[in-house]
C-alpha cells in the first residue's frame, strides 16, 4: 500500500537537497509527469546525510525526458535511462533519470542462454530479457510507481521524496526499517539475488556505509546466492568492488564482507590481498593497506576525491613487491623486474577489464616510481619531482614508510626536497652521498 509520509514525521532537511536535483522534478512535473527524488538519495535524507548525488524517478519515458532538457542523453542498454547534465568541466553535475520500470515475473521474459558472449544480436529489440538462471539481462518495461518500488532492491532504497509537497511516498516500511537501521530486501531475497546477483554486494556496501544490521531473512541466502556472483561480468564486479572501498568506510566494508563470507574468492583483488581467513593479517604489508584505506576513508568524510588507481596501487603492492623480490633473484635487473612483476600482476588480478587503461596506467606509474625514490643524487632527482604524477607517487612513499616498510628519512627527504627551493635542494643532494 502506498503510504504518504509528511516532513513533520520523516523530518528532511530541505537544506541538504540539490538544487538542481529538484528544477529536473519541477520541469518534468511543470510537463504534467510524475517525478520525485528517489533511491540512495532520499535514504541519506532521512538519515541526516548530504546524498553524493541525486536520482530521479519518472513516469515520462527517456524520450520526453530529453524533451524536456537541453543537455540530455539517454544511455544505458540493460537499464535505459537519462543523464541531465547541468554545467562544464569540473563543476559539471549529473542527475539521473530513470522512467518507472514495471515489475514482471521472470517467467513472461525472454530466456537467453546469458553466459558473457550472449550476442547484442540475441539482446537487440528486446526490453526484458533474463538468462537461465534467472539474471536480469534487461530491464526496460515502463509501468506504474507502485512497480518501481518493488523492483528495487532495499526497503531504504525504494522511498520517493517530492521536494514540492516535501512528503515520502513509502509502499515497503523503508522509512520504519530507516529508523531501526535495518537492511531488508524487498521480496523475496533469494529471488532478488538471482535476478541480479551484485545485490549481495549492495547489502554488504549499505550494511558499511550505513551501519545497519542485514535483517535475518535478507541475510540467510547470501552464502548460498554468492556463487551466482561468478556469472556477473568482471567489470561490473570490479566497479562494485570500487564502489565497496570508496563508501568512507573501507575497513567496516571488509569486515562486512568477511562476517557474510565473502572476503575471499568474489573478488580477485581481495584475494592478493587478504589471507586464508579474509584478513589483513599483520606485519608492514598489512598495515600499508591498513593505513591506506584509513586515508581514503578520511579523505571520502571530508568530500575529498580518492582516486581508484592509486587505492588500488596500494592493495596490490605486496603481491608487487614479493614478485619483484623473486625476479631480482633470479638475476633480473631492479628496474626491469619491477616492471615484469606489475605485467605479471596485472595479469593475475585485473586481466583485461576493458576501458581499464587509464587506472592501469597510473598505477604502473605510481609504482615504477618507487625504486627513483632511492637514488637521492643525479639529475634524476629533479624530473622526477617534476613529473606530473610525483604527488601520487610521493604520497605512496610516505605510506609506504608510515608502515615500517621503508626507512622514514627517505620520505622526509624527498618532502623536503619538493619544498625546498635551489640552495635547500643542493644541500640536501650533498648531505645523502
Ligand atoms: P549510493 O549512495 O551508493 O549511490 P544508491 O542506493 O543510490 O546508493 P544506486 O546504484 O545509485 O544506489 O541506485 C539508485 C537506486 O536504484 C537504488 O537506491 C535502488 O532503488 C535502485 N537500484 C540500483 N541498483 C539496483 C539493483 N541492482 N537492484 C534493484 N534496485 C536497484
Ligand atoms: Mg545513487
Amino acid at each position: 500500500k502506498r503510504v504518504e509520509v509528511q516532513a513533520a514525521e520523516h523530518g528532511i532537511d530541505p537544506n541538504l537537497l540539490d538544487e538542481r536535483a529538484v528544477r529536473v522534478v519541477q520541469t518534468l512535473s511543470d510537463a504534467g509527469f510524475e517525478a520525485y527524488i528517489v533511491g540512495g538519495a532520499v535514504r541519506d535524507l532521512l538519515l541526516g546525510m548530504r546524498p553524493k548525488d541525486f536520482d530521479v524517478a519518472t513516469n515520462a519515458t527517456p524520450e520526453q525526458v530529453k524533451g524536456l532538457f537541453r543537455r540530455a542523453f539517454i544511455i544505458g542498454r540493460r537499464f535505459r535511462i537519462v543523464h541531465v547534465v547541468y554545467g562544464r568541466g569540473r563543476e559539471h553535475e549529473v542527475i539521473e533519470v530513470s522512467t518507472f520500470r514495471a515489475l514482471l515475473a521472470n517467467d513472461g521474459a525472454e530466456q537467453v542462454s546469458g553466459n558473457e558472449k550472449t550476442s547484442k544480436a540475441e539482446l537487440a529489440g528486446k526490453s526484458h530479457v533474463v538468462d537461465a538462471e534467472g539474471r536480469v539481462l534487461r530491464d526496460n518495461v515502463w509501468g506504474p510507481q507502485i512497480e518501481d518500488a518493488a523492483r528495487r532492491d532495499y526497503t531504504v532504497n525504494a522511498l520517493y521524496y517530492d521536494p514540492q509537497r516535501q512528503i515520502v511516498v513509502d509502499y515497503h516500511g523503508g522509512i520504519a526499517d530507516a529508523k531501526k537501521r535495518v537492511l531488508r530486501m524487498i521480496g523475496d531475497p533469494e529471488t532478488r539475488y538471482r535476478e541480479d546477483p551484485v545485490r549481495i554486494i549492495r547489502a554488504v556496501r549499505f550494511a558499511a556505509k550505513l551501519g545497519f544490521e542485514v535483517e535475518p531473512k535478507t541475510r540467510a541466502p547470501i552464502r548460498t546466492c554468492a556463487a551466482l556472483l561468478a556469472n556477473v561480468p568482471a567489470s561490473r564486479l570490479f566497479d562494485e568492488m570500487i564502489k565497496l572501498l570508496q563508501t568512507g568506510h573501507s575497513l567496516a566494508s571488509l569486515g562486512e564482507l568477511r562476517k557474510q563470507g565473502l572476503a575471499r574468492g568474489v573478488f580477485p583483488i581481495l584475494d592478493a590481498m587478504l589471507d586464508a581467513k579474509g584478513e589483513l593479517g599483520e606485519g608492514p604489508a598489512a598495515q600499508f593497506v591498513r593505513l591506506a584505506f584509513e586515508d581514503t576513508d578520511r579523505r571520502v568524510q571530508e568530500g575529498r576525491g580518492v582516486s581508484p588507481s592509486f587505492m588500488l596501487a596500494c592493495m596490490l603492492w605486496r603481491e608487487v613487491l614479493e614478485r619483484w623480490t623473486r625476479i631480482r633473484e633470479g638475476g633480473e635487473p631492479t628496474v626491469p623486474a619491477l616492471s615484469m612483476a606489475i605485467d605479471e600482476v596485472f595479469d593475475a588480478r585485473i586481466g583485461d577489464i576493458s576501458g581499464r587503461g587509464k587506472l592501469a596506467t597510473d598505477m604502473r606509474e605510481i609504482w615504477m616510481m618507487q625504486p627513483r625514490f632511492e637514488r637521492r643524487s643525479g639529475s634524476g632527482v629533479y624530473t622526477l619531482v617534476e613529473q606530473p604524477r610525483y604527488r601520487a607517487g610521493f604520497d605512496f612513499l610516505r605510506l609506504r614508510a608510515d608502515a615500517g616498510e621503508i626507512d622514514a628519512a627517505l620520505a622526509d627527504w624527498w618532502e623536503d626536497f619538493a619544498l625546498g627551493g635551489d640552495e635547500d635542494r643542493a644541500a640536501l643532494i650533498e648531505e645523502a652521498r
